[in-house]
């Protein structure tokens, strides 16, 4: 049997593992998927322990998909470019690394990638690293502002990421959020704030006036952030991070086994 799992801490939230092995039961391949718990101040440790046993490959979630780049083997290339890792493929003792987020969170913008101008990206982490690139990559937007608690990380995601086009990309202090969202037809959370610990919280205020934007949280656990739930009383049009978490979840099957998702799974979380 083929093992795979997700590494982060915490994971308690996950449901990458419903996702995966009902996936490989539909597609009647001997494999399965659990959760790798890790505490933060244990991943060399841990990742050395894993290393000795038999694994296939793992996903990559918070709070280490940027530190894990450095027990990897090799790095696909747009993977290395974004600077975070979401998908690893052991192979011959090989642990390749891959990002699957980017791909993800760009699909249920589809319809609107042609137009959108704007983006306001709160978080500076793997996520909104590869929130980034994507929006760079795959969209026609010309302005994108970062706001960040840590300020610092912020400026190091645009001053690191590489990218093919030009693109204002400004990163702002959190007390010009406000004036920026007022004019912004995109907004995307790509902290942890709203699940967990910090479900009360909002990563920022909704301005009332601003309404017809999209306001886009990568959380799906709780479904309706209270982000989402302000925006929506707002006027703006809402995506959670469900659809983003099956779509990356299917591009890290079709790495690990060459074959999509079975129309049911697909079916049954979204
Ligand atoms: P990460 O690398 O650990 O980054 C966490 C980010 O959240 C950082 O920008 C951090 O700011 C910010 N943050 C954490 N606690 C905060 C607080 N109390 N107040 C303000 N900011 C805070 O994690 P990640 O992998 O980027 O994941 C970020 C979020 O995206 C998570 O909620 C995760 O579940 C979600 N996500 C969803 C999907 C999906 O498929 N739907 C995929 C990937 C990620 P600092 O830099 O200041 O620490």
């Amino acid at each position: 049997m083929d093992k795979y799992g997700v590494i982060g801490y915490p994971l308690a939230h996950s449901i990458s593992p419903n996702i995966h092995n009902m996936a490989f039961s539909g597609l009647n391949i001997d494999a399965s998927y659990t959760k790798i718990e890790i505490p933060t101040d244990s991943l060399k440790h841990k990742i050395l322990q894993l290393k000795t046993e038999k694994w296939s490959g793992f996903n990559v979630t918070i709070p280490f998909k940027e530190k894990i780049i450095d027990f990897l083997d090799e790095i696909d290339p747009i993977s290395e470019k974004i600077g975070a890792i979401n998908t690893i493929k052991i192979v011959n003792n090989k642990w390749i690394g891959y990002n699957t987020d980017y791909i993800g969170f760009i699909r249920p913008l589809q319809s609107e990638i042609q137009h959108l101008k704007s983006a306001l990206v709160i978080g500076a982490g793997g996520a909104a690293k590869a929130v980034v690139y994507s929006l760079i990559e795959k969209t026609t937007i010309s302005t994108i502002f970062i706001i960040n608690r840590t300020r610092i990380r912020a400026e190091q995601l645009a001053a690191e990421i590489e990218y093919s086009r030009r693109i204002n990309l400004n990163v702002i202090p959190l007390s010009e959020t406000g004036n920026v969202a007022q004019s912004i037809e995109l907004i995307v959370n790509a902290t942890n704030v709203g699940m967990g610990m910090l479900a009360d919280e909002t990563p920022i205020n909704i301005p009332i006036k601003a309404s017809n934007s999209i306001v886009y949280d990568l959380i799906y656990n709780p479904k309706k952030t209270k982000l989402l739930r302000l925006a929506e009383l707002n006027g703006h049009k809402i995506i959670n991070g469900l659809p983003m978490l099956v779509f990356q979840a299917e591009e890290s099957f079709k790495i690990w086994t060459g074959k999509s998702f079975p129309e049911a799974v697909v079916r049954h979380y979204l």
